[in-house]
């Protein structure tokens, strides 16, 4: 892989063939964390998202995330898509929550 091509990929890897719209395992600097996508429709609550600490409005698609450890099912978080992504570039000193 040309390095160009390395530095388009905007999503971590995951396993081959992981079937859509369900939980996924994504490995993280700081861990591990399950990753759902939501597509929001089924629900019309809204969230603050400790990305950005603005509001998920409701019905917009966003991911829902815990780590993926014991008792990690406590942490789930509700992100946008894009703050989750850039999650680790806000630097140290903040909540990884
Ligand atoms: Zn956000």
């Amino acid at each position: 892989m040309s390095p160009r091509r390395a530095r388009r990929r905007e999503t971590p890897p995951r396993p081959a063939g992981f079937p859509r719209g369900m939980d996924r395992v994504e490995e993280w600097p700081d861990g591990e964390w399950k990753v759902r996508a939501l597509t929001g429709a089924s629900s019309a609550k809204s969230y603050r998202c400790p990305g950005c600490d603005q509001e998920i409005s409701g019905g917009k698609p966003h991911v829902v995330t815990w780590p993926n450890w014991p008792g990690g099912d406590e942490e789930r978080r509700h992100w946008h898509t894009a703050c989750w992504r850039k999650r680790l570039d806000r630097g140290p000193g903040r909540s990884r929550y």
